[in-house]
């Protein structure tokens, strides 16, 4: 079955196959001749993903899925959130993102330095429409804190600054192997629920 995800990233693409394996074709809106940018000026996560979905279902009327993620920090109200990207900016630079997370929680006083006052969250909601275009929706969350300062060089984003409680010894997501963030990431877990709604519904 061919399937579209809502992305120009062939990395994610890449990643969205492996997870779904060989029953499933993961196609590119461009392989579709789909090549602008789709647009993403929702509220929360899932009117993203929604909203993303539903402009590539209306394109191609095929199978397709749309993904939205952000970083839910507890202290912060659930800040960067659906702003998680451009947190400190329209250029969506990673190291001036962390900075402002790392300052925004020293802001808050000495007491937000331990692990149970930096609780966070990492979510990913896709949004899937099958073809005849019903709607469905899947969450994947990883849960963690935000680590005093940067640690590690792998991954991408807030990775040197986030903690997942399901690695070992207190690691960030950029010193764990991608094997390790694989198996236990947000958007691997969203992916995976897709594949078994997938596998069912076929
Ligand atoms: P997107 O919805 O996948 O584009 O993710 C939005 C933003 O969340 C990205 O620009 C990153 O800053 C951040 N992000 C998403 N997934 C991860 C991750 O696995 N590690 C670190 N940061 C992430």
């Amino acid at each position: 079955m061919e399937i579209v995800f809502a992305t120009g990233n062939a990395h994610k693409a890449a990643e969205a196959q492996s997870i779904l394996g060989s029953s499933f074709a993961v196609i590119m809106p461009k392989e579709l001749g789909i090549a602008e940018e789709i647009p993403e000026t929702g509220a929360t996560l899932e009117e993203n993903a929604i909203e993303k979905c539903t402009y590539l279902w209306e394109r191609c009327g095929k199978p397709c899925f749309a993904d939205d993620t952000g970083l839910e920090v507890e202290a912060l109200d659930g800040a960067p959130g659906v702003h998680t990207a451009r947190y400190a900016g329209e250029d969506k630079r990673s190291e001036a993102n962390m900075e402002k997370l790392l300052s925004e929680l020293q802001n808050l006083g000495p007491e937000y330095m331990t692990v149970a006052r930096r609780k966070a969250r990492f979510r990913t909601v896709i949004a899937y429409k099958d073809g005849n275009g019903r709607l469905y929706t899947f969450e994947g969350i990883l849960n963690g804190h935000i680590a005093c300062k940067k640690s590690g060089s792998g991954g991408f984003g807030y990775d040197p600054v986030f903690v997942p409680d399901e690695a070992d010894g207190g690691k960030t997501l950029a010193e764990v192997s991608p094997e390790t963030k694989n198996a236990i990431s947000h958007r691997g877990k969203a992916v995976r629920k897709l594949k078994e709604f997938l596998e069912h519904d076929k």
